[in-house]
């Protein structure tokens, strides 16, 4: 039988510990692997842009579905930028009209 340990506050990638206090804390995610329970410190949540090979902080990655590439925001070309814009007002335009926020168009 398969037996997942709760490692607490520990890092399930790195093993530092992310309790308040560490450093690690604030933007640690809830994480579990098929041995482990805890959670990803923010630095292992980080990833490698695919076209600089650099480091991309929290929150700052692209991540580009039709060429599953995940980059930096400068490292995509305008085309791109300009796509992702376009389907993020969609989608908030579709989660607005769910919510009732905005009057659907009866023309
Ligand atoms: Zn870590
Ligand atoms: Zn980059």
């Amino acid at each position: 039988m398969n037996q997942t340990k709760d490692i607490g506050n520990l890092c399930t990638d790195c093993h530092r510990d992310t309790s308040f206090g560490s450093g690690l804390f604030v933007n640690r995610i809830p994480s579990g692997t098929e041995t482990e329970v805890g959670y990803l410190c923010p630095e292992c949540q980080q990833h490698e842009c695919d076209r600089c090979n650099e480091l991309i902080g929290c929150d700052e990655d692209i991540y580009l579905e039709e060429t599953f590439e995940r980059v930096h925001e400068e490292c995509a070309r305008e085309k791109e930028l300009v796509e992702l814009r376009r389907l993020k007002e969609e989608e908030d335009y579709e989660s607005a009209k769910f919510w009732g926020e905005v009057e659907e168009d009866q023309s």
